[in-house]
């Protein structure tokens, strides 16, 4: 069950090469489960029992359910649909003493450079064309090897292994052909099936080809692009399927741009949630006060990848709170809130946790480090209810090719149906 669990995740990230892929697949999922999809434009006419989902620019997505009975408030579930990678300039191509042409790219979030070299890259992502009087978005996903990053030799930089500051400018261009420039446009648009002179604009990033793996001498461990945090939001969509409840709505929802710190028009330091909420209020008859008292009896996760232990750098986390690949689910705390647990929204985990028998680790950051941070806070900001930050425990956070634990795939679905199909309220 796990292996097979884990092996879907993978495909699911292979044909989810950006944040707009991510959104696209799962309304093509929620679609053919019987969900029904709404325009942020159209006038919402929601019926007790119905399912639905709907997209703010094409890359975030929130799917909800109406229960049957009178509703007693919302389960939140929130991951995000967005990786650290390179994104694609406007006149990207330079030409280098016509022998390579190479794109310019600038970073999206903060990803580990060094594991960008000398692997095969494709673009992915959407262009803009007009159709009538709409500006619509198509779909890019090149699906061939195409670009790669070469690193300089060692006989060049003697002193590559002594530790290297990558310039995102010079470093890190990839090389997609050998002749002179002209092509690229061409390809994207090709792969989008339009024609290079209707592009009005794009957001194209580069991703990593290598595929998915499941690895270890008892096939323990898996690894892929984009882990954190697909991993995350394909566990919350699989639990939100397998789910019902009759009294509270079920949302689930992914971000994008968390890795660039949420604060976009579909970020989750947006209104993209609350929005929803009214309008479910709104579309539902209720009134202003009987929203704030759904609001006050619902409750929110925030999933998202934490870090497990380092096998070559153990000093590097907490001292006593110790998270392992394979070890379970695990909770979140930050003193500073960057991550939203506190001791009453993780007694709330626990018992949803100790009710199916899931795993639970705790982490913390060693108290002489920063640390990450997530969407969790910020979401709950904007819709204030209880909140829990969770997480997939990985290695190599932020590489463009991470390693995370087989089991623990499978337990993340489970507590995320627990989660979706529970009644529980907390009073604190
Ligand atoms: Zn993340």
């Amino acid at each position: 069950m796990s292996i097979e669990l884990v092996k879907e995740l993978l495909n699911f990230i292979e044909k989810s090469p950006s944040c707009f892929h991510v959104a696209a697949n799962m309304a093509e999922i929620l679609e053919k489960s019987g969900f029904q999809r709404l325009n942020e434009r159209d006038a919402w006419n929601l019926k007790a029992g119905g399912k639905y989902f709907t997209l703010r620019n094409g890359s975030s997505l929130a799917a909800f359910t109406v229960p049957q009975k009178e509703m007693e408030g919302f389960r939140i579930l929130a991951s995000h649909s967005d990786s650290p990678t390179f994104r694609i300039k406007e006149n990207p191509e330079m030409e280098l003493e016509k022998h390579f042409v190479r794109l310019n790219v600038e970073k999206y979030g903060g990803m580990l450079m060094g594991t960008w070299f000398d692997r095969p890259l494709s673009v992915a992502g959407r262009v803009l064309v007009q159709e009538g009087e709409h500006i619509v978005s198509r779909l890019v996903d090149v699906d061939r090897d195409l670009a790669l990053i070469p690193s300089l030799a060692i006989h060049m930089n003697r002193k590559a292994n002594d530790g290297y500051a990558y310039n995102a400018q010079t470093d890190m261009m990839p090389l997609i052909g050998g002749g002179e420039k002209g092509r690229w446009k061409e390809i994207a648009a090709k792969s989008a099936g339009v024609s290079p002179e209707q592009i009005l604009g794009f957001d194209l990033f580069l991703y990593n080809r290598m595929k998915g793996s499941i690895w270890g001498a008892d096939r323990e461990f898996y690894s892929s692009s984009r882990l954190d945090d697909q991993a995350c939001a394909f566990a919350s969509m699989k639990g939100f399927q397998n789910s019902s409840n009759d009294r509270f709505s079920m949302v689930h929802c992914v971000f994008d741009n968390e890795e660039v710190g949420s604060q976009t028009r579909q970020g989750a330091a947006s209104t993209f949630l609350k929005d929803l909420l009214e309008r479910i209020m709104i579309s539902l008859h209720m009134n202003g006060e009987e929203y704030y008292r759904k609001l006050a009896s619902s409750f929110m996760i925030s999933a998202d990848n934490a870090h497990s232990v380092h096998p070559n750098q153990p000093d590097k986390s907490d001292v006593s709170n110790r998270t392992y690949l394979n070890g379970g689910i695990v909770l979140k705390y930050s003193a500073n809130q960057k991550y939203c647990t506190d001791g009453a929204t993780a007694s709330f985990v626990k018992t949803l946790c100790r009710q199916a028998g899931i795993n639970c680790q705790v982490f913390f950051n060693r108290s002489d480090m920063a640390g990450g941070s997530t969407l969790g806070n910020i979401s709950s900001g904007q819709v204030s209810v209880p909140a829990a930050d969770i997480g997939l425990p990985q290695l190599a956070m932020h590489s463009s090719y991470e390693t995370a634990g087989v089991k623990d795939l499978e337990e993340m679905v489970k507590l995320a149906g627990t989660f979706f199909s529970s009644d529980l309220i907390m009073e604190a």
